[in-house]
């Protein structure tokens, strides 16, 4: 299996496979760049068909982390954890912590926190082994579950492409469809709900979909049709790729806007969603309240309020890149990845100004 000539591999710092023949844990770590700070990305556990499958994922999903970082003007880079296995199943104390181990190793380059899979209490028991661990219920600066926060940073986002495409500033009436109704899509739907949205919503778990329309009054659809479903707006919030050539072609919503990460399947989906007159507002963008959240326990002094207001201005950040898309021309995906990676560059330059000092 090829790792650098990976389409994904893009400039990866590092790249660690981690084993444990005695915990069963076979895990991917992916370091993208650290350029302005420490990678920081969450740890995700899921059944993949093959190791390529999550090779892949991982590669991608840090890339994205170095990115939304970027955008939400935090002092972190870009990394992530992939774990080979069923969370239902495959999870042991054992197995968190022999993965705490491995990022010990790294030294401080990699913290890890919670992403789909693994849960708070998972990371505490990764914390037994390493002191590069965040989003935790306890401690001096803990900053708990971040998908509250995402939640909220994708309602605040919902609502800056709402008043950019249909020039409104409230949510009542509208409707939208929601796929994937864990800890980020639940509370989104409530948000949405109290909003005076109407909800259309999937889950591939029959039980998270039950929970949802009892308490946000939803209405259910299966996991194929919430593509087609006659909505304003259509928020990914289950796994990435998502938007691809099968699908784009029926969505009838005019914003995509949700937490998944790696939305578009490819690249070129950008282009193609614009080109059908489809608001997208760039996942990492929209869905890095959880990371700005995680960011305030990192830096050692976490305050709930100001991680609120920081994350509010997701709202301002998404309308300056729908402005400057349709300024230029451009898909929004492709404005942000510019802005990001500048920043990125610009960090980089700094460091290596930095160093050349200390020399
Ligand atoms: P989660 O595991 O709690 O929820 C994901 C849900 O999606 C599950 O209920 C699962 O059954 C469902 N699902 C999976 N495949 C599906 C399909 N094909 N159709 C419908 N439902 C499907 O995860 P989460 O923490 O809510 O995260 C959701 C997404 O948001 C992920 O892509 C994650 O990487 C991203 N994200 C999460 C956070 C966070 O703070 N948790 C932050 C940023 C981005």
């Amino acid at each position: 299996m090829a790792v650098f000539s990976s389409p994904s591999f893009a400039e990866h710092n590092l790249v660690q496979f981690c084993n444990d023949p005695a915990s069963g844990l076979r895990a991917i770590i992916a370091v993208h760049d650290t350029s302005l700070g420490p990678a920081c990305g969450g740890c995700r556990m899921w059944p993949y068909e093959t190791e390529e499958d999550a090779l892949r994922d991982v590669l991608r999903l840090s890339r994205g982390m170095s990115l939304k970082n970027a955008m939400a003007g935090l002092a972190l880079g870009g990394g992530k954890t992939v774990i080979i296995g069923d969370p239902k199943k495959d999870k042991s104390e054992a197995l968190f912590r022999a993965l705490g181990r491995f990022v010990e190793k790294i030294g401080g380059d990699y913290i890890t926190a919670e992403d789909v899979g693994t849960t708070v209490e998972d990371i505490e028991t990764i914390g037994k082994e390493t002191s590069y661990v965040a989003g935790l219920k306890h401690g001096g600066a803990a900053s708990g579950d971040p998908s509250p926060m995402t939640a909220y940073g994708v309602f605040v986002g919902i609502r800056a492409a709402v008043k950019h495409k249909l020039g409104r500033d409230d949510l009542a009436g509208l409707r939208v469809a929601v796929q994937g109704l864990g800890h980020v899509g639940h509370t989104l739907c409530r948000h949405l709900a109290d909003a005076g949205a109407k909800l259309v919503v999937t889950d591939i778990d029959a039980d998270s979909v039950r929970r949802v329309v009892g308490d946000c009054g939803a209405e259910a659809t299966d996991s194929e049709a919430i593509y087609g479903a006659d909505v304003d707006i259509f928020a990914p919030c289950a796994l990435g790729g998502g938007i691809n050539d099968d699908t784009l072609p029926r969505l009838k919503a005019s914003i995509v806007a949700g937490c998944a990460n790696n939305q578009l399947a490819e690249p070129r989906h950008d282009a193609a969603l614009r080109d059908r007159g489809i608001l997208y507002a760039p996942d990492y963008v929209i869905n890095g309240g959880g990371i700005i959240n995680v960011a305030g326990e990192i830096l050692g002094d976490y305050h709930r309020d100001a991680a609120m207001k920081r994350i509010g201005g997701i709202y301002d950040t998404l309308l300056e890149i729908f402005r400057e898309a349709d300024a230029e021309g451009r898909p929004t995906g492709e404005i942000s990845d510019t802005i990001a990676f500048r920043r990125i560059e610009a960090g980089r330059a700094a460091r290596a100004q930095a160093s050349k000092k200390v020399a």
